[in-house]
């Protein structure tokens, strides 16, 4: 039987250095910023896990990347990719899947207006409370996906605050909001990894290999639901999603 193996990147199989841990061994380049520099490494764990423990899977990508920033990730995926937080789906050539790229058309034109208005209120309240952070509407193949917020100078309360003050706005439009260490997006309701997955093993998996063992691979809350469409989930010990998993958290609720 086929293993696929549905991965997040970011702070799943590799991270920026800040989140390294100190004493994990020596790190590799994984992915670089937009000016050729590392930007995100392996921990040897990680690298380790890719390239003998699941060398025989089919690899797949889940990300909220975009294009340009997936490729720019030291990995090569040939069967296929996730892009856009689901927004993208390529096939095994890199094209994109034509009958997808449709459907999200006519979602996005329709969300682009409120993600735009979204990030301008996002941009007021960076400039009126003179915050280190930025605002980017991400798209790709001239479709407009999702607004991301990041902040530039380790005060990760500031994404706290913008989230706070953009709630009610974004539930009056429908968007979700995913707030994840440094990473505060906002995205409309139809946006989401698992459709993308669900679509992926229907129209791609299925046909060609039949029966497929699936593991699901993800670090946040917004990655929860796309594992559970997978027969099994590899969640990193450190993350927010192993956090809420934690025994605290379930004593809180019983
Ligand atoms: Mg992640």
């Amino acid at each position: 039987m086929a293993t696929a193996v549905f991965m997040d990147l970011d702070d799943t199989v590799f991270q920026t250095m800040r989140k390294c841990r100190k004493d994990g061994g020596p790190l590799k380049a994984a992915a670089m910023a937009a000016d050729g520099s590392p930007s995100s490494y392996f921990e040897p764990g990680q690298y380790h896990l890719l390239e003998r423990v699941l060398s025989a899977a089919m690899l797949i990508p889940v990300t909220a990347r975009d294009l340009e920033a997936l490729g720019r990730v030291r990995l090569t995926f040939k069967h296929g990719a996730i892009a856009d937080y689901g927004g993208v789906i390529l096939d095994r050539d890199g094209r994109p899947d034509q009958s997808w790229h449709d459907r999200m058309a006519t979602l996005c034109a329709d969300a682009r207006p409120i993600l735009m208005e979204a990030r301008d209120r996002a941009d007021g309240l960076i400039s009126a409370g003179r915050l280190a952070c930025r605002a980017r509407l991400i798209s790709d193949l001239g479709l407009c996906f999702y607004l991301v917020i990041k902040n530039y100078n380790s005060r990760l309360e500031e994404l706290d605050e913008i989230k706070a003050a953009l709630t009610d706005f974004a539930g009056n439009n429908s968007l979700q909001i995913n707030l994840n260490d440094n990473n505060l997006s906002f995205l409309p309701g139809f946006l989401n990894k698992a459709r993308a997955v669900a679509y992926f093993m229907e129209t791609r998996l299925k046909p060609r290999h039949g029966r497929v063992l699936t593991i699901g691979m993800g670090d946040s809350l917004g990655d929860f639901k796309f594992l559970k469409l997978c027969d099994f989930m590899l969640i990193p010990s450190r993350s927010q999603l192993a956090d809420d998993f934690s025994p605290q958290n379930s004593c809180g609720r019983q």
